[in-house]
């Protein structure tokens, strides 16, 4: 019906020296002759011109249909000389409409890539026999651990015709052409082969993520697939993982998640990839059996991205923990980034900056090597109480760090602030000792930068020098947290030390319970936005319905015969357009007795299958409505009849 109404309407629009034909369902070409309507901006015009025409609501069935309308154009002589070659070009240029105004001009660009496709099909076809695939791996390291954890498979491929092809590339060419099923098949035995290869060579077992591929997924037989595979190559399923997109899995719940739980109970791992790219909420996805969730490269951020976006990754990772899924974040370049995600709570990672995927042989040399992450990035390092003592009289460090090391405090000393600052930036310390006077800068100009810069230490003033206000404005401006007089007494000075480590793990203990707070009113606020979204989709299939009902409305009103509704207590409940017409033009029949208007009803003539009205001769049809059980009134439909011929 749409086809229909498109047809006609281009027609309709066709002027003098234009042609249309139909090329397929909803396909149609428009062949424009007249030299002057070939200009460029004549044919863009007159492009968007028929686009308008198009692109106005169909009514089908009481609702409106907004079709789209894409235009590509192509020129005789200079695009094509043939007709055939005109309107293979013409169509061709469709394909860069995309997002954009919806009609495009041929360029030979969308030609070359077209063209590219074909070739890049043409050349998978054999690449598997002719042995062009290689899998590279890159490492996935635990952020707890600072081990590699295992790897991420990623397929390489040289052609020996068009040269090297990237997967982002050849994988969405070989989805269309159906090739992907075979090219899937050899990365799972491959990964498989080598993990038995690596483990023959005694390193040690690690697991191997295996992206797969939407027709993959789509393989009832998936789990039994891989079973057999396991056991034919000799593999432990603990050394498997699969990768699969948002997307994939919504595209069919349902089976995604019959499938994906067959998969699981092999003991399988699977990841979600990609994340965030999407747009559903990891709420949507948490009843899918996923281990893993693996933030895109767009979410990793380091300390200069704006507050905003970073608090966004810290929601999807409390978030996913709360789901009892881990995060592995993808695409980790810098060590800022890095840190930022050890310190939001992360589990895993991989990237350049740890290491580019690798050719097999390299990343075993890796593993071999022992290749981690250095001890300050760890997720949970033990932390050793660390004091930093700061003073420009050397026998007083020393008699300080001899007092204070038994203690087991690691301690760590500067001569001057400037020199403070810097061991501060290199160590993580929780307690500053001072000295008041200093060259350069004095102890309570120091300790406020010092908390300027990291607000979590506790900061103590030794002095031997009293210069009041100094003092007292420091400690007013919680510079500082005590101050302490030279020469001092060993066994206060401990105390006052221990005292300020207490102080400051409490404080550490404090950032960490509110933090987890915040972390399960994120929780509670997606759980909110759940319910919300239900209530919403509810509300939405209600409206639903009373739109189709008001739809069969409104066919019944339309209908050319006269129909009525009558309740039980024999009240007119409904009466369409024609009977309104035909009954009581004037009055209006809803809510009277049918009887009044329907006389021949009254005459206990409940069946007579013709009646007059107001001189309109109708053939009459009764139903009963149904209920439960008992009737619920009657319908009557009256269908007007010729009037009869004068005797
Ligand atoms: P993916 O699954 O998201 O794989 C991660 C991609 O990010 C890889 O690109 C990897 O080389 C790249 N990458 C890793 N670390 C960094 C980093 O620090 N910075 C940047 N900028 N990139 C990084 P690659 O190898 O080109 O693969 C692209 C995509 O092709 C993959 O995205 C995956 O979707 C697909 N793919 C790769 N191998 C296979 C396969 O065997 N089967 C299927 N179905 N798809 C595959
Ligand atoms: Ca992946
Ligand atoms: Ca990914």
């Amino acid at each position: 019906a749409l086809a229909l109404a498109l047809a006609a309407r281009l027609r309709q629009a066709c002027g003098a020296g234009e042609a249309v034909a139909r090329l397929g369902d909803t396909e149609f070409a428009l062949l424009i002759e007249s030299p002057a309507a070939t200009a460029p901006d004549a044919l863009r015009q007159r492009a968007s011109e028929l686009q308008q025409v198009l692109q106005a609501p169909v009514r089908l069935n009481s609702t409106d249909v907004f079709p789209r309308c894409i235009i590509g154009i192509a020129r005789f002589p200079v695009d094509g000389e043939t007709p055939a070659g005109l309107l293979e070009v013409a169509q061709t240029a469709r394909l860069d409409v995309a997002g954009g105004a919806g009609l495009a001009f041929f360029r030979a660009e969308t030609a070359s890539r077209a063209l590219r496709e074909v070739r890049v099909e043409a050349a998978l076809h054999g690449a598997i026999a002719d042995g062009e695939f290689e899998l590279h791996y890159q490492p996935k390291v635990d952020l707890g651990s600072g081990a590699v954890c295992g790897a991420e498979a990623l397929l390489r491929w040289q052609s020996a015709e068009l040269g090297p092809i990237a997967p982002a590339e050849f994988i969405p060419i070989a989805e269309r052409a159906g090739l992907i099923g075979a090219i899937g098949d050899w990365v799972l035995r491959h990964a498989c082969e080598q993990l038995a290869a690596w483990r023959a060579a005694g390193l040690p077992a690690l697991r191997i993520g295996v992206n797969l591929s939407a027709a993959q997924l789509q393989r009832p037989d998936l789990a039994a697939h891989l079973q057999a595979l396991l056991a034919e190559t000799g593999v432990d399923a603990a050394q498997l993982g699969i990768e699969l997109t948002e997307g994939m899995l919504l595209a069919d719940v349902g089976h995604a998640q019959a499938v994906l739980a067959g998969v699981r109970s092999l003991g399988i791992e699977i990841s979600l990839d990609d994340f965030g790219t999407g747009f559903s909420s990891l709420n949507s996805l948490g009843h899918l059996p996923i281990d893993i969730v693996k933030v895109d490269r767009s979410f990793v951020h380091d300390v200069t991205a704006p507050a905003q976006q970073v608090s966004i990754t810290r929601a999807i990772i409390s978030m996913a923990h709360g789901l009892q899924m881990k995060v592995l974040a993808e695409g980790v370049e810098s060590e800022g980034q890095l840190s930022l995600l050890a310190s939001n709570g992360c589990d895993q990672f991989q990237g350049f900056w740890f290491s580019r995927p690798l050719p097999a042989d390299d990343f075993a040399a890796l593993l071999h090597e022992g290749k981690r992450l250095p001890e300050r990035f760890l997720v949970r390092p033990v932390r050793t109480r660390t004091l930093l003592l700061v003073d420009d009289e050397d026998n007083i460090v020393a008699a300080l760090k001899r007092l204070l090391r038994r203690d087991g405090y690691r301690i760590v000393t500067a001569a001057s602030a400037a020199e403070g600052l810097q061991r501060l930036a290199e160590h993580e310390v929780d307690v500053i000792v001072s000295d008041q006077r200093m060259p350069g800068m004095t102890g309570v100009e120091f300790l406020h930068r010092a908390k300027a810069l990291y607000p979590q230490t506790v900061r103590i003033v030794l002095s031997g020098y009293t210069e009041l206000q100094s003092v007292i404005d420091a400690v007013n401006e919680g510079a500082i947290y005590k101050f302490l007089t030279k020469p001092w007494d060993d066994a206060r000075l401990r105390e006052h030390v221990a005292e300020a480590f207490r102080q400051k793990e409490l404080a550490d203990e404090n950032r960490r319970l509110t933090h987890e707070v915040d972390a399960a009113n994120t929780d509670l606020a997606a759980l909110n936005e759940r319910l919300e979204r239900l209530l919403a989709q509810q509300r939405e299939q209600a409206e639903l319905l009373a739109a189709s009902a008001a739809g069969t409305r409104g066919v019944l009103d339309d209908l050319p015969a006269a129909v009525l509704g009558i309740d039980p207590d024999g009240i007119v409940a409904y009466a369409n357009r024609a009977a309104e017409r035909a009954l009581a033009p004037n009055d209006g029949l809803l809510g009277r007795p049918a009887a009044e208007a329907l006389p021949s009803s009254q005459a206990g003539a409940a069946d007579a299958n013709e009646v007059e009205l107001n001189g309109q001769r109708f053939q009459a049809l009764y139903g009963e409505l149904p209920g439960d059980g008992n009737a619920q009134g009657r319908l009557v439909v009256l269908f007007p009849q010729p009037a009869r011929k004068a005797a």
